[in-house]
């Protein structure tokens, strides 16, 4: 059954709607990564590649990891939010992502930067995304695991939007071109939403 639900936000950008709310959130990042606690969901082809990779990944491993390729990942299942339809959960091994190491540092990122890659080259795009997520088809805060954290934003700076902290990871998921229309997109909504905010503050 189709169900023809009016989108909740209006912009969209290489096909994922854009939540406004990324551009006045305030945030800060400021801890020693314990969102990689929680592991994370990877796309079905994001964890077959990784498993494609595993015998660079094995040596890298710390007493703290598991070196049993078959304990890194939980069961498949369907999840529209994940490019071929389907998300692999990374399994929880003493208490944080089976890819974080002893020192608060992912395996995956480590190997990309010993190869001179790019530092994200091996990394599930949720984690290069969080704080940010895609959620329902839009590009949106994960304030639901942001929240679940004792670190994460608990101090936010003032001057600072979750849209600032993360462009990075944003140009790097759209794209330069996608990005300028997503800057574009940001001012064109914060100059209506600070007129907004003037005229309501009269
Ligand atoms: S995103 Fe949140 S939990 Fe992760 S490193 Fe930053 S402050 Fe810590
Ligand atoms: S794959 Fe790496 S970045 Fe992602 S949750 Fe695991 S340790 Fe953290």
């Amino acid at each position: 059954m189709e169900i023809n639900t009016k989108p909740k936000f209006s912009k969209k950008i290489n096909g994922v709607y854009i939540d406004p709310q990324i551009f006045t959130f305030r945030f800060s990042c400021k801890c020693g990564g314990e969102c990689c606690n929680y592991g994370v969901y990877t796309d079905l082809k994001e964890h077959e590649y990784i498993l494609s990779i595993k015998d660079k990944i094995i040596p890298l491993l710390d007493e703290s990891q598991s070196k049993k390729v078959t304990e890194w990942f939980e069961e498949p299942e369907e999840d529209e939010d994940f490019e071929s339809g389907v998300a692999v959960g990374t399994e929880i091994i003493n208490g944080k992502c089976t890819f974080l190491d002893k020192n608060g540092l992912c395996t995956l990122q480590k190997l990309a930067i010993m190869e001179s890659e790019h530092k994200w080259k091996y990394k599930p795009i949720y984690c290069v995304l969080f704080p940010l997520t895609i959620f329902e088809g839009a590009l949106t805060i994960d304030d639901e695991h942001i929240d679940r954290l004792k670190t994460c934003s608990k101090d936010p700076i003032k001057e600072t939007t979750i849209y600032d902290a993360c462009k990075e990871e944003l140009l790097h998921f759209f794209g330069s071109e996608k990005f300028s229309e997503l800057e574009k997109y940001k001012d064109e909504y914060l100059k209506e939403y600070y007129s907004g905010v003037e005229k309501n503050g009269k």
